[in-house]
C-alpha cells in the first residue's frame, strides 16, 4: 500500500482536502512573500520545490532550456509572478522578459516567452499590460520565437483575451491558453480560431465555481477537453495540448492517427517542468513535436502549492525531496 493509499484509507478522503488546503496557500498573498524568505522554512521548502523549478535566475533556466533542447523537446519559459500591483515594479519585471527573450535568441535556444499578462499590470490597468505586453511582442518577435499569454482566473479571462486580441491586431506570432474548464471556452474558442498565435490547450488550475467550470476529474471536464482539442484540429490553427493526464494523451494521439508528422506540424504536446519528462519522451519517440514548460524566479512559492493541489501525492515527494531523500 502507498503512503497517498493508506492516507485515503486512514483518514477517508484525505487528499482531496490536502488538495483544497494547498489551493488556498497558493492564492495567500501573505505566506507567498513569507515563506521563501524564511530563514528555516524557505531553504527547506525550497529543496521540494526544485522538482518543479529550474531557478531563481534566468541564468539557471538558461541551462535547463540548453538540457531539454538537447533531448529533442522544444521549451517555453516562464519567469514566475502574478498580480503584480505596483506599476512600477510590472515595469521593471516586463524589461525581465525583453531581456529573457534577448538572452535565450543570444544562446540559439529552440524556446518560446509565456506570461502572466497580471506579472506586467494586467491587475493594475489593462492598458498598462498591454503597452507592456507589445514591448515583449516586438523583442521576441524580432528574435524570432513564439510568445504565449497565460491563462488566469475566470475573473480575469475577459481581460486576458482583450489583451491577446490588441495584441493580434499587429503580430501574428502570439498565443494564448485556453481553459476546457470553463464552460465559456465553447464561446471563446472560435472567436479565438480567427486570431494568428497558438492556442494552448489546457484542463485549468484555478479554483472555479461548479456554475462555470466543471469538476476536476470530471467526465465533462474530458469530454471538454477532446472537444476543443478536435475544433483545433479540424481547423489546422497552432495549437499545444498541455497536459499530463496520460487518458487524455492517449486519446489525442489516436485523434492523430494518420495525420502527416514532417514539414509544419500545427500541434504539439506541451508538458510542465518535472511533471512529465516520461510523457514527453512516449511522445516524441511517437512523432509528434514536444515542449516543455520552464519556470524560474523567486516567485515560486504558489506555483508550486498549485502543483501540489493538483496532485496531493506530490506532497509525499516534496517532504522526501525537503529532507534530502
Ligand atoms: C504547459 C502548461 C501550461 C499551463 N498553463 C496554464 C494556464 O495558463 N492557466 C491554468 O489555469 N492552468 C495552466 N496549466 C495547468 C493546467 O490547467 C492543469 O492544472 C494541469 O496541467 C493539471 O492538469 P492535467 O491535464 O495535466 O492533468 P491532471 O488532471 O493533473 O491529471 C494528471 C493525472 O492525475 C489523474 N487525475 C485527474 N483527476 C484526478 C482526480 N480527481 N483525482 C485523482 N487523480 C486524478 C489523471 O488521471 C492523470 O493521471 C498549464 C499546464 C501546462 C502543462
Amino acid at each position: 500500500m502507498t503512503q497517498a493509499d493508506a492516507a485515503r484509507t486512514e483518514d477517508g478522503d484525505l487528499l482531496p482536502r490536502v488538495a483544497d488546503v494547498f489551493r488556498k496557500l497558493a492564492l495567500n498573498e501573505q505566506w507567498k512573500a513569507q515563506i521563501p524568505t524564511d530563514p528555516v522554512l524557505g531553504p527547506l521548502v525550497w529543496r521540494a520545490a526544485r522538482r518543479y523549478v529550474a531557478g531563481e535566475t534566468a541564468s539557471e533556466a538558461l541551462t535547463r532550456i540548453a538540457e531539454i533542447n538537447r533531448d529533442g523537446h522544444r521549451a517555453t519559459v516562464d519567469f514566475m509572478g502574478e498580480s503584480c500591483h505596483d506599476a512600477e515594479r510590472a515595469g521593471s519585471e516586463a524589461d525581465a522578459f525583453v531581456a529573457l527573450s534577448k538572452s535565450l535568441a543570444a544562446a540559439g535556444h529552440d524556446c518560446s516567452v509565456s506570461l502572466d499578462l497580471s506579472h506586467i499590470g494586467l491587475a493594475i490597468d489593462p492598458a498598462l499590460a498591454l503597452r507592456h505586453a507589445r514591448r515583449l511582442a516586438e523583442a521576441t518577435v524580432a528574435a524570432g520565437q513564439e510568445m504565449m499569454i497565460s491563462m488566469e482566473g475566470s475573473d480575469r479571462a475577459d481581460a486576458v483575451l482583450d489583451v491577446h486580441g490588441a495584441l493580434c491586431e499587429q503580430f501574428d506570432h502570439v498565443g494564448v491558453t485556453i481553459l476546457a474548464r470553463l464552460h465559456r471556452t465553447a464561446d471563446d474558442l472560435p472567436v479565438l480560431l480567427s486570431r494568428p498565435g497558438r492556442i494552448r490547450l489546457v484542463k485549468g488550475a484555478f479554483l472555479e465555481p461548479e456554475t462555470i467550470a466543471f469538476p476536476r476529474g470530471s467526465r465533462e471536464l474530458r469530454d471538454a477537453y477532446l472537444r476543443c482539442a478536435g475544433a483545433l484540429l479540424d481547423s489546422d490553427h497552432l495549437c499545444s495540448f498541455a497536459t499530463h493526464d496520460w487518458d487524455l494523451l492517449g486519446e489525442l494521439d489516436r485523434m492523430l492517427t494518420g495525420r502527416p508528422r514532417t514539414g509544419v506540424v500545427p500541434w504539439e504536446f506541451e508538458t510542465l517542468l518535472g511533471l512529465g519528462p516520461g510523457r514527453l519522451a512516449v511522445m516524441r519517440a511517437k512523432g509528434h513535436p514536444t515542449r516543455e514548460y520552464v519556470v524560474f524566479g523567486t516567485e515560486w512559492w504558489l506555483y508550486v502549492c498549485n502543483r501540489i493541489a493538483e496532485e496531493p501525492e506530490r506532497l509525499f515527494r516534496a517532504v522526501a525531496d525537503a529532507a534530502g531523500d
